[in-house]
């Protein structure tokens, strides 16, 4: 007995459950705990400085698991922009196998990897953009709705509209991203079509996740209502959480006058928000978090979480199936 869908047998993992690319957060620790768990651990590669600490990164979770993991590669607009081909380079010369894109124009990237037979998981928040990664040769889609954390995408549709829609449309096995944080979540997913879920802000919320208490802490006494939109204006939106620094930050894009992004970048800057998951202060730079976190209540260990989610989505598909008989009990 177990699950047994076309992600889990794709990539030879117990659970449909992956974790999703999150910057500063998406390290060894946390990757090599949710592989051991029985789901699919992801690295992010641009939280490495350079290509080689990436080759570092995925050798010290090499040693943590025997289990397969993946690496995250975002293409997003940046302060400092990566050399991607280098960071993909690394991935392929590591024999890594299964890679999570996200972002604008991975074609590149995405052929570079093909050429070696990559499994790619490609995130993205519309359709239009899951066919243009289907034409691309993406083995898997990862739908992330509105309700995500990070790069929501300009569009704003929810998971039960984008996962229907992803069924209907595009002839690729799917997983569904945004708002998943237990097995009744996991279920619905089931239900609608996918093939497994991803969750980040989730992930965050585990003991293994290599970032502050006072980080978990905001999360776990948070609720849905505590994310905020910011950078609509410059069409790179991105779900925060509400603290301070996000306030500011929406300030400054509803009152600029020049619209230049320069005035924007102090409040937003990654290095900031990295400072809060190593010191701890929630109000020290923006950090991203989906509204996922009304959810989560507490900070398990990643084996703790995985259980229970397999736990709670068995008995989630029991419960639905028991609801239809063959032959309805009238109170008439
Ligand atoms: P950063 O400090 O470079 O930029 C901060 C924020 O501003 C980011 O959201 C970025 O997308 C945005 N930004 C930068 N320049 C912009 C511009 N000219 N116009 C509009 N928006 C702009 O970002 P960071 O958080 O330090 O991230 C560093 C790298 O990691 C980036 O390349 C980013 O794409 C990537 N990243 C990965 C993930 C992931 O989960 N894999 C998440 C976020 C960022």
């Amino acid at each position: 007995m177990g699950f047994d869908t076309a992600l889990t047998k794709a990539l030879g993992i117990r659970l449909p459950v992956v974790q999703g690319g999150m910057q500063w957060v998406g390290y060894a620790e946390l990757a090599a705990a949710v592989s051991n768990a029985g789901g699919l651990g992801i690295l992010t590669a641009l939280t490495q400085p350079t290509p080689e600490d990436l080759r570092k990164e995925i050798r010290k979770c090499r040693s943590m698991t025997k289990n397969p993991f993946g690496v995250n590669l975002t293409l997003l607009p940046s302060l400092v922009p990566p050399d991607y081909a280098a960071y993909a380079q690394v991935i392929i010369d590591e024999g890594i196998r299964i890679v999570e894109t996200a972002g604008n124009n991975p074609g590149p990237v995405i052929k570079q990897l093909k050429a070696v037979n990559t499994i790619i998981l490609h995130k993205c928040t519309t359709i239009r953009h899951a066919k243009s990664a289907v034409k691309l040769g993406v083995d898997f889609l990862s739908i992330d709705g509105f309700e995500c954390a990070g790069h929501v995408g300009e569009h704003d549709i929810g998971n039960l509209i984008l996962l229907n829609r992803a069924r209907q449309d595009l002839g690729v096995p799917f997983i569904a991203s945004g708002g998943f944080a237990d097995g009744y979540g996991l279920a619905a997913a089931l239900a609608l079509g996918a093939e497994g879920i991803n969750m980040g802000t989730r992930f965050m919320c585990t003991i293994e996740a290599p970032i502050h208490a006072k980080v978990k802490q905001a999360i776990v006494d948070a609720d849905e209502a505590d994310t905020a939109l910011v950078m609509r204006r410059w069409k790179n939106t991105t779900r925060l959480f509400a603290n301070e620094v996000t306030k500011q930050a929406l300030k400054v894009e509803r009152e600029s006058t020049s619209g230049e992004f320069a005035e924007m970048a102090p409040f937003v800057s990654g290095k900031r928000g990295r400072e809060v998951f190593l010191n701890g202060d929630i109000d020290f730079g923006v950090w991203t978090a989906g509204q996922v976190i009304g959810v989560i209540h507490d900070v398990p260990t990643c084996g703790e979480l995985l259980s229970r989610i397999e736990r709670e989505a068995v008995g989630a598909m029991d419960r639905s199936k028991a609801l239809y008989t063959a032959t309805p009990q009238s109170k008439l």
